[in-house]
């Protein structure tokens, strides 16, 4: 056998030839003989994890590379330490909901700041969401922290601050909580032996099982779902969990992935296909069928010789980023000590960047002529600080991008400076003046920190 050759085999690419497994016979009471076909295997067994032997080692081989080098964060030093399971799920709950969509190295210090103001549940029940936006403001995705407080208020008032102890009441019964975090906390709080998906654990079975049909997409997802809850270890689930996640993170990365170095690389069958130069042996017709294969690329986008493993996973197109403009201004006033103060108000409690400060802010058509755009902030203004603003005295500074997830948003700035003591309306939404280092401070968005 070539060394190619046995490396499919090791990789399970090959199966073993032989006679089939003689179908399951029952004899009836009569004495008659029933004959039970087995299954039909679905038409992606190929990219399944069939075969005992090579789910252990995969397992061994990944907690092995995990217990050497994985990262000493302080959410796991938690999860490790903290013998009390209500305190460790929620240090795990918290750590999982700021890692959602959020670099590592930025969540550590959010992390640390959270736990060291909110230690348990009941301290962040009794918080107020002005305090929780205030030490979330910069971490993006804002809602975040509001469910995660309003679902500790819940677990404090209906569940005698108890947390669920299953990955499926903890998503039944906690507003915020899918199936991701559900797997994670019960898997790493409380031993439970289930599976996780998130985009790191995607990538890594994807390029493992070679799988190619557009990995968003609720077939894939499902199946991937069944492969992590095969794949976990029953012994150690969190840690495996968490070691699936870490290869995605620091190895199976997206664009230059470190197959070298890799742990499970005799596993991979994206590698093979990489070091054969063609497709991995077919060897039974029942595996992948011609072209109707759920798992596979699609036929009219085949197999990049140029990405190598990075042609796995892919994903449908994205949709295009909404394009949004507004004019904002950064009205001035000379406070205390002829200290320069700025007007701050705050965002509706719904909607994108909910409950958080911002200056004064219109949004803008695209095509408005600047002129329009100035008098229509100048009485926007207006209604704010209760007195006339002139739209020629508005100063135009600049532009300013910000990219959110979803919308590609151009602020037009201007600055206009108020003498006197300026009085604002109490009918309006909450607004106050705040000194530069005041406004740092508070829920403000980076948008408008850029700004
Ligand atoms: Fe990812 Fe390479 Fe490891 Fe395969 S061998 S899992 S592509 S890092």
């Amino acid at each position: 056998m070539s060394q190619l050759r046995a490396a499919a085999a090791a990789a399970g690419g090959l199966r073993r030839s032989g006679p089939r497994a003689a179908p399951l016979a029952r004899r009836s009471r009569k004495g008659a003989s029933l004959h039970k076909a087995p299954a039909p295997a679905p038409p992606y067994s190929r990219h399944l994890f069939s075969d005992p032997a090579e789910i252990e080692a995969l397992r061994g081989d990944l907690l092995a590379w995990y217990d050497r080098c994985k990262r000493d964060l302080p959410w796991r030093t938690r999860a490790a330490t903290e013998p009390d399971a209500d305190r460790r799920a929620y240090a795990v709950w918290v750590s999982e909901i700021m890692l959602q969509q959020t670099q590592v190295a930025t969540v550590i210090d959010y992390y640390n700041r959270w736990m060291q103001k909110w230690p348990t549940l009941q301290a962040l029940a009794q918080a107020s969401l002005e305090e929780v936006n205030e030490l979330w403001a910069g971490l993006g995705y804002y809602s975040r922290g509001k469910r995660l407080q309003e679902a500790a208020k819940k677990v404090v008032s209906e569940l005698a601050a108890r947390m669920p102890r299953t990955a499926e009441d903890l998503q039944k019964l906690l507003p915020g909580v899918g199936r991701y975090t559900a797997g994670a906390i019960a898997s790493i709080s409380y031993g439970q032996a289930t599976g996780v998906v998130d985009g790191n654990v995607i990538r890594v079975l994807c390029r493992l099982r070679c799988i190619g049909a557009d990995s968003s997409s609720p077939a894939v997802i499902d199946r991937l779902w069944d492969m992590a809850n095969a794949l976990v270890d029953r012994n150690r689930p969190g840690d495996f969990n968490q070691a699936l996640m870490e290869l995605g993170a620091t190895v199976c990365v997206p664009k230059a992935p470190l197959c070298g170095e890799c742990p499970v690389k005799q596993h991979c069958r994206a590698r093979l296909r990489k070091l054969l130069g063609k497709p991995t042996p077919v060897p039974d017709v029942e595996d992948c069928g011609a072209g109707g294969c759920p798992l596979c690329p699609p036929a009219a986008e085949p197999w990049d010789s140029s990405l190598g493993v990075t042609n796995f996973p892919r994903k449908a197109a994205k949709k295009q980023a909404r394009v949004a403009r507004a004019a904002t201004c950064v009205l001035e006033r000379r406070g205390c000590h002829r200290a320069p103060e700025y007007l701050i108000v705050q965002r509706p409690s719904s909607g994108l960047l909910a409950g958080l400060w911002e200056f004064p802010s219109l949004p803008q058509a695209q095509d408005l002529q600047e002129e329009k755009q100035r008098e229509a902030l100048a009485e926007h203004l207006q209604a704010w600080i209760g007195q006339p603003v002139v739209a020629g005295d508005l100063q135009l500074i600049g532009e300013v991008v910000h990219i959110f997830s979803h919308i590609h948003q151009t602020y037009v700035v201007y600055s206009l400076s108020v003498d006197g003591d300026v009085t604002l309306d109490p009918a309006s939404s909450p607004s106050r003046w705040v000194t530069e280092e005041e406004f740092h401070a508070s829920a403000v968005s980076t948008a408008m920190k850029k700004v």
